[in-house]
């Protein structure tokens, strides 16, 4: 039986042992944290439950696709969001619901935006047509050189050539006349963890997912349900784990690796190794590879850091939903300058998703559980993070005003996650929350590959190689970098 060794428990190496153990591999699993799950986590405080990181996910068929791979039903039941979110501009008293539905979308800004339904129909439209034009080519295959990924792309319809060279924003601008309308159809690049201003157009793509394409859902239970259930899946078929176990370093011979070593020196043998640890910086930091060493990551463009607050509150907070925006004045200077200052922003731009609005499981009778994300520089930009309590209560007292509610006075329980944290936590590099930034030139084959350069039984799984991040896109990298493996090493 051939032995795999996955070092890493997010989701991508979850996924990919499920693939693997399904087909026969014998399966041990190394992370360096206390439990399961990456980024997608959870954390536990006196009766309040919150999701760590990811709150909602598109694409849920690519996830029904996991689990019907190895013939089991997917054992985590979806929820649609509708309306997908809101929106809270600043000055404005009411928030923006931004509905699926186009007349109710079109309802929702008919004061600003006339025949906004015909219009978002005709933007999807495009939209929707580059995703089908390059779902199976781009997106989910696999690459072995530049070249193949160039011709794979030159078969991609010409007619989606300007979206490569134009911005989101100004794709935006082009379709609507409102600026908060282009404002909500260009937040969707905080996703990627970007801007609106240096994404791409082609991401539009991403408004036609979660408007037409499949929507927006979140997972019964919270989102570390699928983590749970993967996990005693891969219990019951044999897949060993072990917690509290770093990978520092590596054993090969030729163009083997034969071992990777832990932080106690202990020695993992196996016949075939994954890292869902980051591509890019487990090549530099562990491999010791010049390409990805401090000075050459340093150069690449990654995504914003997650500075992410948890609050237990007593009391129910009544304006605000499953997933909401909470916006600033001058959008474009603070989209230019947060991701490359050194000092922590006076009035930040922040999203908070109220779990307890949905699971009444999460949170004490009567109370709310609040899981705040504000997008700040990583740590190239801004080392210090001992002002994280003024920041934090900048939200805090933000977020009191614009919903009517005293969050401070009625805080049960709190923790704040710094970059730092994100950093050291989950060897998040410099603390990019999504890692590698998805710009024209780091994706594809131009991304960190799956299969390593030298080592011929090394791959690597996750938001930091192909396809991408985000939550499917690693249930993606799972199947591409399995398809791989199979077709490399034989089973017997
Ligand atoms: C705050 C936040 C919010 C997000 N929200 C969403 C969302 O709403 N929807 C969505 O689709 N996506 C979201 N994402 C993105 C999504 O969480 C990631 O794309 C996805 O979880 C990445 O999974 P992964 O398996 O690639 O990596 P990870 O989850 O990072 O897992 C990698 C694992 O490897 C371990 N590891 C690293 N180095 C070592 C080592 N040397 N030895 C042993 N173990 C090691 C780490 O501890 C970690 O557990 C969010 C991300 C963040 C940070």
């Amino acid at each position: 039986m051939k032995k795999s060794l996955i070092i890493g428990s997010g989701l991508g190496g979850l996924a990919t042992a499920l693939r693997l153990v399904n087909k026969g591999y014998k399966v041990t699993i190394l992370e360096k944290h206390s439990t399961p799950g990456g980024r997608m986590n959870v954390i536990e405080m006196d009766g309040f439950r919150f999701d760590m990181g990811p709150s909602f996910m598109s694409m849920t068929y690519e996830f029904d696709e996991l689990f019907n791979s190895v013939g089991i039903k997917n054992p985590v039941e979806f929820e649609e969001l509708e309306p997908l979110y809101q929106v809270f501009f600043e000055g404005k008293e009411k928030p923006r619901r931004i509905f699926k539905d186009l007349l109710k979308l079109q309802d929702e800004f008919a004061d600003v935006e006339p025949n906004l339904a015909i219009k978002v129909d005709k933007y999807l439209k495009r939209a929707g047509e580059f995703w089908h034009d390059t779902e199976d080519k781009v997106v989910k295959s696999n690459f072995d050189s530049v070249l193949s990924y160039l011709l794979s792309l030159s078969s991609v319809p010409w007619k989606h050539i300007p979206y490569l060279y134009r911005t989101m924003w100004s794709e935006v601008e082009k379709k609507f006349e409102s600026e908060e309308v282009r404002i909500v159809f260009s937040l969707v690049a905080f996703f990627l963890g970007a801007t609106p201003f240096q994404t791409p157009a082609i991401y539009s793509l991403l408004n036609y997912t979660e408007m037409r394409h499949n929507g927006y859902w979140r997972i019964k239970c919270g989102m570390y349900r699928l983590i749970e259930e993967l996990v005693k899946i891969l219990k019951s078929k044999g897949v060993e784990f072990y917690f509290n176990t770093e990978v520092k370093s590596v054993g090969y011979s030729n163009d083997k690796l034969t071992e990777v070593v832990d932080l106690s020196g202990k020695k993992w043998k196996a016949d075939i190794f994954i890292s869902n640890a980051d591509a890019a910086s487990f090549r530099g930091e562990i491999l010791g590879r010049k390409k990805f060493s401090e000075e050459k990551l340093d150069k690449m463009h990654w995504t914003l850091a997650p500075f992410t607050i948890y609050l237990g509150v007593k009391g129910k907070i009544k304006n605000i939903e499953h997933h909401n925006y909470f916006l600033g004045s001058n959008f474009r200077g603070y989209a230019d300058t947060i991701f490359t200052s050194s000092i922590s922003p006076k009035k930040p731009y922040y999203y908070v998703n109220v779990l307890s609005k949905s699971d009444i499981t999460c949170a004490p009778e009567g109370c709310e559980n609040l899981f705040i994300l504000c997008p700040a520089p990583d740590l190239r930009f801004k080392k210090d993070w001992s002002d994280k309590d003024e920041l934090a209560n900048n939200i805090i007292n933000n977020l009191s005003a614009r919903t009517g509610f005293d969050i401070q006075a009625n805080t049960l329980v709190k923790k704040i996650l710094t970059p730092n944290d994100w950093a050291d936590t989950l060897n998040l590099y410099k603390g990019s929350g999504l890692g590698l930034a998805h710009d024209i030139n780091q994706v594809g084959a131009f991304r960190p590959k799956n299969k390593d350069e030298y080592y011929n039984n090394l791959y690597y799984v996750g938001a930091s190689t192909i396809p991408g991040t985000g939550l499917p896109m690693v249930v993606i990298s799972s199947r591409l970098v399995t398809e791989r493996i199979f077709n490399d090493h034989s089973i017997s």
